[in-house]
């Protein structure tokens, strides 16, 4: 027989030759040095194929993908949680001193909504007089310059 081509000899390799394509191929390669070297190499690289193949297939891997996902997912909801439950703690602190300046600006509150504005800086100017801080007394002494030019203006 003429020599089989690469084809046919990777064919008798995975073994999908008919029986007698087999037979006249594997007695030829008893006759032919260049078709049993080739023969060689072919079947020194289908073995390399075959250890390939014990690599787990993809659709294999893709529960432990979908379990790391999973894993991520949770561990990002947990952060997620602890995030949420940080800023729910600091949303409260801020509520909290939001309603503390409102309780110590309402009685202010009430005062603007009858009076003026040069008015009220004049009351915060008394109310920080009757505290002895000196600082911040100091601050208000210099705002009442304006308010007092202004009041002459208006006058
Ligand atoms: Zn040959």
């Amino acid at each position: 027989m003429t020599c089989p081509n690469e084809n046919r000899l990777i064919r008798l390799l995975g073994g999908e030759l008919p029986d007698n394509d087999r037979v006249e191929i594997v007695a030829h390669l008893q006759n032919c040095e260049a078709c049993r070297s080739r023969h060689s190499e072919l079947q020194h690289t289908w073995e390399l194929l075959g250890q390939l193949e014990a690599v787990p297939p993809l659709r294999d891997l893709a529960p432990a993908v979908l379990a790391a996902a999973r894993e991520e997912t949770e561990r990002s909801s947990r952060l997620y949680w602890a995030r949420l439950v940080a800023a729910v703690a600091l949303a409260i602190g801020a509520g909290s001193a939001i309603g503390l300046l409102q309780q110590r600006t309402s009685p202010l509150a009430a005062v603007h909504a009858d009076v003026t504005a040069d008015d009220v800086v004049q009351v915060i100017g008394i109310d920080s007089l009757e505290t002895d801080s000196t600082v911040l007394s100091g601050l208000l002494l210099s705002e009442q310059a304006p308010t007092t030019a202004g009041e002459e203006g208006e006058l």
